[in-house]
């Protein structure tokens, strides 16, 4: 009872909680699709208000999900309404929404070329305009901590940098955006630099681009371009 009169002194009815858990429904399977995940590995969750949150269940595949599987959870990553459990990932995603007011939704994958830099426990170089343009720069390789803890959510925090990615080492990447559409670019295009870095590193290396130019193109993609592809600037 007392749940259920949290979220709606938030403003959230059962239509707004019911439309974020089939987004995060439709998000996991388009991240199989994408080869961004496989079976229940990697998790998804959206911001539906301050402290609330819609997160994978634990250890559930995303090919079968269903809305109701869905968990809505705190800030202290308890269940508000739900009957699964969360994703034991779900203190990494609290911690980066406690550490991004922009950050909307969070996309934690395990894809190849990104989880090899982060076996390597090197960064995702600023060595294509698309990914300073997106992300913001390089992406840190966070340090190690074992899955699930308090640990691996305040090292994937130091490691962000102001950027919307950051790489778990000896395990995945972690994304966020300003919506779950957002979030998987950011994870697409991660993913394609964390390839096109190792194809580098195998014939001689590349030429990484200069902070001041990647900050040029991230905000010009901030303050425009994203906007166009929203259909809010001509
Ligand atoms: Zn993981």
């Amino acid at each position: 009872m007392e749940k259920a009169v949290l979220l709606n002194d938030k403003g959230l009815t059962p239509e707004t909680i019911l439309s974020a858990r089939e987004a995060v429904v439709n998000m996991g399977k388009e991240l199989i699709e994408r080869k961004l995940v496989a079976g229940s590995w990697g998790n998804i969750s959206v911001k539906l208000a301050d402290g609330v949150y819609a997160v994978t269940p634990s250890g559930r595949g995303y090919a079968n999900q269903k809305p109701e599987d869905i968990v809505i959870i705190n800030a202290a990553c308890e269940t508000l309404d739900g009957v699964l459990t969360p994703s034991s990932e779900s203190k990494l995603h609290t911690a980066i929404y406690n550490a991004c007011p922009e950050a909307k939704a969070i996309i934690h994958t395990h894809s190849i070329y990104a989880s090899a830099l982060a076996a390597m426990r090197k960064p995702v170089p600023a060595i294509i305009e698309d990914i300073v343009q997106i992300i913001g720069g390089r992406v840190n390789c966070a340090e190690y901590a074992l899955p699930g803890t308090q640990e691996l959510a305040d090292n994937a925090v130091k490691a962000m940098n102001g950027r919307k990615g950051l790489l778990l080492a000896n395990h995945g990447a972690v994304c966020w955006g300003k919506s779950l559409d957002d979030a998987l670019i950011v994870a697409e295009i991660l993913e394609k630099a964390a390839q096109i870095a190792i194809i580098c590193q195998s014939c001689g290396g590349a030429v990484e681009l200069s902070n001041e130019d990647a900050e040029i193109m991230h905000n010009f993609y901030e303050e425009h371009y994203s906007k166009r592809q929203l259909g809010v600037e001509k």
